[in-house]
């Protein structure tokens, strides 16, 4: 069998800014003397990131893991949080980390975030937060959940690792809940190569989760708590004002190749599209089919296989879910039982290739291979469409 690609296809690419750029910054860098703590570039990024999220402060992280446990550490909490666990698993890990049982809650079947219908019946007196995750980049359901949450009296911390951008009604994702975690990891959308911030209303939760980041020093003398070591570096902030400068750039070739995917697939049976979010401006970072084998004929599994076969290295975001790893499966909310939407879609779940520099042509091909896909069960003849592609209009 001769592959349709003899180069890998992967599910994402980072942003490569020109090197020029980065070079001229690094220059700034290196006459300043001033490599990290809060330097001119980090200052400069804090303030343009702020702008572009639309919130009202930002904390500035070496990676988003460790904003995520410095918000969670920061907040004081204590007990059970309820999560989702269709998730990456640092969301996990950053209540693990900080000795709070996740409390795992039922995803929604078409925007596969929380089920905000759930939350309430796993509410018990030991309950100190909630940490739903904008996950793909589309928005959870906000007003029930901050709803929820000051009802009970509970904190809510955000995951939008995703969700670089996402707004809804024009208003920026960050500024709902108590706090949002933003990863600029390089495989995410905006990235300063390994990084992070967290975004906040509270000006003293600013002072504190600065002091947080930094050992928990106040001055040269007085430490007033147990922090640690988050610092984003001047050459991080660097790289992500560079790659801030050619952001919308990749955006608007990323929404192209997410038009042309929905040209292809829309409508076929059997594989499930993101829905389409009225008022809703995503992020797009990812995107995501969901295959039902029953409908399609084969499964998620066979089609990963298939593409690999042919080097297109389409990944199964998220699968398996956080609850179903060794450090968790023991919970009681891990059981299947407990989360019958988020095990069946884990298992449909495939992040198709996605980056500005994406090909139409490659577009157009791994679409042909999804739809001639054979399944494990019932092999078709090699080229053999199962499915027909629309009718493009
Ligand atoms: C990437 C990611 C994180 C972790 O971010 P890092 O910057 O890599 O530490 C957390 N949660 C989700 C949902 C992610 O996708």
């Amino acid at each position: 069998m001769v592959a349709v690609f003899d180069q890998p296809i992967y599910v994402t690419r980072p942003i490569l800014p020109d090197l020029g750029l980065v070079t001229e910054k690094l220059e700034q860098i290196w006459a300043a003397q001033w490599l990290t703590n809060g330097g001119g570039q980090h200052n400069l990024l804090e303030a343009r990131l702020r702008e572009r999220l639309a919130v009202p402060y930002l904390a500035l992280f070496n990676n988003g893991t460790n904003a995520l446990m410095a918000a969670v550490d920061c907040l004081g909490l204590s007990g059970e949080v309820i999560t989702t666990p269709f998730t990456f698993v640092a969301t996990t890990h950053s209540l693990a980390q900080n000795g709070l049982v996740p409390v795992f809650c039922d995803v929604d079947q078409s925007t596969m975030n929380i089920d905000a219908t759930r939350i309430e019946s796993l509410i018990t007196p030991r309950t100190t937060a909630i940490m739903p995750v904008h996950v793909y980049g589309m928005p959870c359901d906000v007003g029930r959940i901050d709803a929820i949450a000051r009802q009970h009296r509970l904190r809510v911390i955000y995951d939008a690792a995703h969700a670089f951008g996402t707004e809804i009604d024009g208003v920026g994702i960050g500024t709902f809940g108590d706090v949002t975690m933003f990863s600029f990891h390089a495989t995410k959308t905006f990235h300063t190569v390994e990084g992070g911030a967290l975004a906040f209303a509270d000006p003293e939760f600013k002072q504190r989760i600065e002091r947080y980041k930094n050992f928990g020093i106040c001055d040269e003398e007085t430490v007033s708590m147990v922090g640690f070591n988050g610092k984003l570096n001047e050459l991080q902030a660097a790289v992500g004002l560079t790659v801030l400068d050619c952001l919308d750039d990749e955006l608007a070739k990323r929404r192209n190749i997410i038009r042309l995917y929905r040209d292809h697939l829309s409508g076929v049976d059997g594989i499930e599209l993101a829905p389409l979010m009225p008022g809703v401006v995503s992020n797009p970072s990812y995107f995501v089919i969901r295959v039902d084998e029953a409908a399609f004929g084969c499964g998620r599994d066979d089609v990963y296989g298939f593409l690999r076969e042919h080097n297109v290295f389409a990944r199964k975001y998220f699968y398996p879910l956080c609850s179903e790893f060794g450090p968790y499966r023991h919970l009681p909310s891990s059981s299947a039982e407990n989360l019958p939407v988020a095990t069946r879609i884990a298992r449909q779940v495939l992040a198709l290739p996605l980056y500005g520099a994406l090909a139409e042509s490659h577009v157009d091909r791994i679409c042909e291979l999804i739809l001639s896909a054979p399944s494990g069960r019932r092999p078709l003849p090699t080229g053999e469409a199962r499915h027909q592609p629309p009718v493009l209009v």
